[in-house]
Protein backbone atom coordinates (compact mmCIF):
# COMPACT_ATOMS: atom_id res chain seq x y z
CA UNK A 1 0.00 0.00 0.00
CA UNK A 2 1.13 3.92 -0.47
CA UNK A 3 3.14 5.67 1.82
CA UNK A 4 0.52 7.52 3.81
CA UNK A 5 3.85 9.83 5.45
CA UNK A 6 3.31 12.68 2.94
CA UNK A 7 -0.34 13.24 4.04
CA UNK A 8 -0.20 16.23 6.13
CA UNK A 9 -4.44 16.43 7.24
CA UNK A 10 -5.44 13.62 9.53
CA UNK A 11 -9.48 13.30 10.60
CA UNK A 12 -10.26 11.22 13.46
CA UNK A 13 -13.67 9.90 14.50
CA UNK A 14 -13.76 10.24 18.50
CA UNK A 15 -16.36 7.82 19.66
CA UNK A 16 -14.77 4.88 20.01
CA UNK A 17 -11.92 5.66 18.45
CA UNK A 18 -10.14 8.27 20.09
CA UNK A 19 -12.63 8.60 22.75
CA UNK A 20 -13.80 4.90 24.84
CA UNK A 21 -17.50 5.53 24.70
CA UNK A 22 -18.19 1.62 25.89
CA UNK A 23 -16.34 2.29 28.91
CA UNK A 24 -17.65 5.29 29.45
CA UNK A 25 -21.15 4.99 28.99
CA UNK A 26 -21.37 1.49 30.63
CA UNK A 27 -19.91 3.31 33.53
CA UNK A 28 -22.69 5.15 33.79
CA UNK A 29 -24.99 2.84 32.58
CA UNK A 30 -23.92 1.01 35.86
CA UNK A 31 -24.52 3.68 38.34
CA UNK A 32 -27.83 4.32 36.68
CA UNK A 33 -28.75 0.41 36.82
CA UNK A 34 -28.37 0.62 40.99
CA UNK A 35 -29.39 3.78 41.72
CA UNK A 36 -32.81 3.26 40.23
CA UNK A 37 -32.97 -0.77 41.41
CA UNK A 38 -33.69 -1.47 37.71
CA UNK A 39 -32.44 -5.22 38.99
CA UNK A 40 -35.99 -5.21 40.82
CA UNK A 41 -38.19 -3.35 38.38
CA UNK A 42 -36.45 -4.75 35.38
CA UNK A 43 -35.86 -8.22 36.71
CA UNK A 44 -32.81 -8.92 35.06
CA UNK A 45 -29.15 -8.39 36.05
CA UNK A 46 -26.83 -5.50 34.82
CA UNK A 47 -24.71 -7.61 31.64
CA UNK A 48 -28.56 -8.24 30.05
CA UNK A 49 -29.57 -4.54 30.84
CA UNK A 50 -26.31 -3.03 29.44
CA UNK A 51 -26.68 -5.47 26.61
CA UNK A 52 -30.15 -4.53 25.61
CA UNK A 53 -29.20 -0.56 25.98
CA UNK A 54 -26.47 -1.10 23.33
CA UNK A 55 -28.41 -3.26 20.91
CA UNK A 56 -31.37 -0.47 21.26
CA UNK A 57 -29.40 2.42 20.74
CA UNK A 58 -27.86 1.29 17.99
CA UNK A 59 -31.16 0.86 16.15
CA UNK A 60 -32.28 4.00 17.19
CA UNK A 61 -28.84 6.00 15.99
CA UNK A 62 -29.56 3.95 12.86
CA UNK A 63 -33.33 5.69 12.33
CA UNK A 64 -31.98 8.85 13.05
CA UNK A 65 -28.92 8.87 10.66
CA UNK A 66 -31.78 7.79 8.06
CA UNK A 67 -33.91 10.70 9.64
CA UNK A 68 -36.61 8.36 10.34
CA UNK A 69 -36.35 9.96 13.97
CA UNK A 70 -35.17 13.13 15.54
CA UNK A 71 -32.83 14.38 18.80
CA UNK A 72 -36.05 14.32 20.99
CA UNK A 73 -37.03 11.11 20.11
CA UNK A 74 -34.20 9.42 19.82
CA UNK A 75 -33.13 10.75 23.31
CA UNK A 76 -36.77 10.40 25.01
CA UNK A 77 -37.88 7.09 23.79
CA UNK A 78 -34.15 5.25 24.59
CA UNK A 79 -34.96 3.95 28.13
CA UNK A 80 -38.40 3.27 27.59
CA UNK A 81 -37.90 0.95 25.16
CA UNK A 82 -35.25 -1.10 27.35
CA UNK A 83 -37.37 -0.86 29.97
CA UNK A 84 -40.12 -1.93 28.03
CA UNK A 85 -38.03 -4.38 26.36
CA UNK A 86 -38.41 -6.29 29.79
CA UNK A 87 -41.90 -5.56 30.27
CA UNK A 88 -41.43 -2.33 32.51
CA UNK A 89 -43.76 0.54 31.84
CA UNK A 90 -42.71 4.21 33.45
CA UNK A 91 -42.29 7.14 30.64
CA UNK A 92 -41.71 9.58 33.62
CA UNK A 93 -38.78 7.56 35.11
CA UNK A 94 -37.04 7.08 31.41
CA UNK A 95 -37.28 11.09 31.51
CA UNK A 96 -35.80 11.01 34.71
CA UNK A 97 -33.24 8.51 33.92
CA UNK A 98 -32.16 9.80 30.14
CA UNK A 99 -31.39 13.35 31.68
CA UNK A 100 -29.05 12.04 34.01
CA UNK A 101 -27.76 9.48 31.50
CA UNK A 102 -27.17 13.24 29.00
CA UNK A 103 -25.83 15.15 32.13
CA UNK A 104 -23.30 11.99 33.19
CA UNK A 105 -22.18 10.22 29.84
CA UNK A 106 -20.39 12.74 27.92
CA UNK A 107 -18.01 13.53 31.16
CA UNK A 108 -16.37 10.09 31.16
CA UNK A 109 -12.70 10.15 30.62
CA UNK A 110 -11.31 6.93 29.47
CA UNK A 111 -9.57 7.26 26.21
CA UNK A 112 -8.38 4.62 23.76
CA UNK A 113 -5.01 2.93 24.81
CA UNK A 114 -1.96 4.66 23.54
CA UNK A 115 -4.65 7.93 22.47
CA UNK A 116 -1.95 10.73 24.34
CA UNK A 117 1.10 9.06 23.26
CA UNK A 118 -0.44 9.30 19.63
CA UNK A 119 -1.74 12.59 19.18
CA UNK A 120 2.01 13.88 20.91
CA UNK A 121 3.83 11.60 18.34
CA UNK A 122 1.31 12.93 15.71
CA UNK A 123 0.97 16.89 16.76
CA UNK A 124 4.26 18.59 15.93
CA UNK A 125 4.15 17.08 12.03
CA UNK A 126 0.79 16.47 11.01
CA UNK A 127 -2.67 18.87 11.25
CA UNK A 128 -4.93 16.75 13.15
CA UNK A 129 -8.99 17.20 13.18
CA UNK A 130 -12.14 15.53 14.40
CA UNK A 131 -15.19 14.78 12.53
CA UNK A 132 -17.45 13.08 15.05
CA UNK A 133 -21.50 12.01 14.14
CA UNK A 134 -23.40 13.30 17.26
CA UNK A 135 -24.89 15.98 19.22
CA UNK A 136 -23.01 19.60 20.07
CA UNK A 137 -23.79 19.67 23.55
CA UNK A 138 -22.65 16.16 24.03
CA UNK A 139 -19.59 16.13 22.10
CA UNK A 140 -18.37 19.27 22.81
CA UNK A 141 -18.33 18.59 26.50
CA UNK A 142 -16.79 15.34 26.11
CA UNK A 143 -13.96 16.56 23.64
CA UNK A 144 -13.19 19.09 27.03
CA UNK A 145 -13.31 17.18 29.86
CA UNK A 146 -11.18 14.63 28.53
CA UNK A 147 -8.71 17.16 27.58
CA UNK A 148 -8.29 16.61 23.87
CA UNK A 149 -9.30 19.76 22.37
CA UNK A 150 -6.06 21.64 22.26
CA UNK A 151 -4.94 18.43 19.67
CA UNK A 152 -7.35 19.43 17.28
CA UNK A 153 -7.65 22.65 14.41
CA UNK A 154 -10.52 21.71 13.14
CA UNK A 155 -13.68 20.15 15.10
CA UNK A 156 -16.84 19.41 13.13
CA UNK A 157 -19.71 18.02 15.30
CA UNK A 158 -22.58 16.78 12.49
CA UNK A 159 -25.46 18.30 14.40
CA UNK A 160 -24.02 21.41 13.34
CA UNK A 161 -23.85 21.37 10.11
CA UNK A 162 -26.97 19.19 9.51
CA UNK A 163 -24.49 16.41 7.57
CA UNK A 164 -23.32 13.12 8.71
CA UNK A 165 -20.92 10.62 7.94
CA UNK A 166 -20.79 9.29 5.12
CA UNK A 167 -21.84 11.82 3.69
CA UNK A 168 -20.07 13.19 0.97
CA UNK A 169 -20.54 16.65 1.52
CA UNK A 170 -19.40 16.30 5.61
CA UNK A 171 -16.09 15.59 3.98
CA UNK A 172 -15.86 18.55 1.79
CA UNK A 173 -16.67 20.35 4.40
CA UNK A 174 -14.12 19.17 6.62
CA UNK A 175 -11.94 19.61 4.02
CA UNK A 176 -12.46 23.23 3.50
CA UNK A 177 -12.34 24.03 7.11
CA UNK A 178 -9.04 22.98 7.30
CA UNK A 179 -8.31 24.03 4.15
CA UNK A 180 -6.85 20.87 2.74
CA UNK A 181 -6.90 19.42 -0.52
CA UNK A 182 -8.29 15.87 -1.16
CA UNK A 183 -5.00 14.21 -1.87
CA UNK A 184 -3.57 15.18 1.66
CA UNK A 185 -6.61 13.92 3.77
CA UNK A 186 -6.56 10.38 5.81
CA UNK A 187 -9.52 9.57 8.23
CA UNK A 188 -8.96 7.20 10.74
CA UNK A 189 -12.17 5.97 12.54
CA UNK A 190 -13.66 2.46 14.30
CA UNK A 191 -17.23 2.48 11.51
CA UNK A 192 -16.49 1.12 8.31
CA UNK A 193 -19.86 2.42 7.08
CA UNK A 194 -19.33 6.19 8.12
CA UNK A 195 -15.69 6.72 8.28
CA UNK A 196 -13.94 4.19 5.65
CA UNK A 197 -16.62 3.88 3.47
CA UNK A 198 -17.35 7.62 4.03
CA UNK A 199 -13.79 8.78 2.92
CA UNK A 200 -12.48 6.35 0.31
CA UNK A 201 -16.00 7.64 -1.62
CA UNK A 202 -14.82 11.27 -0.60
CA UNK A 203 -11.26 10.43 -2.41
CA UNK A 204 -9.38 10.73 1.14
CA UNK A 205 -7.56 7.71 2.00
CA UNK A 206 -8.44 5.94 5.31
CA UNK A 207 -7.44 3.79 8.02
CA UNK A 208 -9.73 1.48 9.93
CA UNK A 209 -9.51 0.80 13.37
CA UNK A 210 -10.47 -2.24 14.06
CA UNK A 211 -9.82 -2.34 18.18
CA UNK A 212 -10.56 -5.97 18.87
CA UNK A 213 -13.66 -6.49 16.33
CA UNK A 214 -14.12 -8.99 14.31
CA UNK A 215 -14.32 -7.97 10.53
CA UNK A 216 -13.07 -8.96 6.81
CA UNK A 217 -12.37 -5.63 5.56
CA UNK A 218 -9.31 -5.85 3.46
CA UNK A 219 -8.10 -2.55 3.61
CA UNK A 220 -5.38 -0.23 5.55
CA UNK A 221 -6.82 -1.58 9.22
CA UNK A 222 -5.01 -0.77 13.14
CA UNK A 223 -5.84 -2.74 16.02
CA UNK A 224 -3.99 0.22 18.44
CA UNK A 225 -3.63 3.66 18.01
CA UNK A 226 -0.05 3.31 18.56
CA UNK A 227 0.21 1.58 15.16
CA UNK A 228 -0.15 5.05 13.64
CA UNK A 229 3.32 5.26 14.58
CA UNK A 230 4.33 3.32 12.15
CA UNK A 231 2.61 4.96 9.36
CA UNK A 232 3.15 8.73 9.58
MG1 LIG B 1 -16.85 5.92 16.17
Amino acid sequence: MAELKHKKQLFFDFDDTLWDFQKNSAHILEELFYEYQLADKLKTDYTNFEKTYQTINRELWKKYYKKEIDKHHLRNHRFDKVFKAFGYTNYEENLEVTNHYLRRGPKGIHLKEGCIETLDYLKPNYQLHIITNGFKESQDIKIEVCGLKSYFSQIIISEEHDLVKPEERIFRLAENFAGAKTEDCVMIGDSLESDIEGALNAGWEAIYMAGNKDHNYGGRTIYKLEELKNLF
